[in-house]
């Protein structure tokens, strides 16, 4: 099936994330929109994935629970898991591979946890937005020891994103797709770094605010349109992507 998709979204956990994108606000935007498969992806916590997972099922829409890694380098990853349970364990891993260094919320924003009817349930200490002590070339390793799958996101991006910090991917990264924004210019792109036309491109909203999240146009090919399907085809090298 033509499953379409929005993989790069933060909710109300985020300390950038509006307080409106509640699990039930985003879910509910995205099912009205039309979208077939979301991923929340909240830099460094998988914290609100339970939630939006369970609104989800009523809403009728597929949620990937995923996260937005930062990692040593200051290059965000996103990062997408085949369930709960292994995106909970990578969130455990992830707490104790970054800095615990306090949200300062007057600065920063708070960072809420909440449930599916969202209600606050609690709240993140820890500052969310600090680099990991992981480095992006371990990151592909790491991801896919907790069965999930990840790949560098917004890459044409001028902060936190690989092009812009490396200036290309290293191999030895081994990731089996890129982010680009949704206005990022492909074919500029791919003729500054060729190495993009080999490898799928994923357009995904990265939406802090409700209004920002894509309607549908960008689409991929699941024989099932669950969180195991997606992480099994955004595995894959040699699937052919629709755009
Ligand atoms: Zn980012
Ligand atoms: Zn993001």
């Amino acid at each position: 099936m033509k499953a379409y998709y929005d993989l790069h979204l933060h909710s109300c956990l985020s300390p950038c994330g509006d307080k409106d994108m509640t699990p039930n606000n985003i879910v509910n935007m995205a099912a009205i929109l039309g979208l077939d498969i979301i991923a929340l992806t909240d830099h460094n916590s998988c914290k609100n994935c339970k939630a939006a997972i369970e609104v989800g099922k009523t809403a009728g829409i597929t949620v990937v629970p995923g996260m937005e890694l930062c990692t040593s380098e200051e290059i965000h990853v996103v990062c997408l898991f085949p369930d709960l349970d292994s995106s909970a364990a990578f969130d455990k891993y992830v707490n104790t591979r970054c800095m615990a260094i306090k949200n300062r919320e007057d600065i920063y924003g708070e960072q809420l946890i909440m449930d599916s009817n969202d209600k606050i349930i609690g709240k993140e200490d820890n500052l969310l937005i600090l680099a990991s002590d992981i480095s992006v070339s371990q990151v592909h390793r790491v991801v896919d020891g907790f069965g999930g799958v990840c790949y560098p996101a917004h890459i044409d991006r001028d902060s936190y994103s690989i092009l812009s910090s490396l200036g290309g991917i290293p191999p030895e990264c081994n990731f089996t797709a890129v982010e680009i924004t949704a206005k990022g210019n492909v074919e500029k792109l791919k003729k500054q770094h060729p190495f993009i036309c080999d490898i799928p491109l994923i357009k995904s909203s990265d939406a802090h605010y409700l209004e920002n999240i894509h309607e549908p146009q960008a689409f991929l090919e699941l024989p099932q349109c669950t969180p195991q399907s997606l992480v099994e085809i955004l595995s894959n090298k040699n699937v052919i992507w629709g755009r």
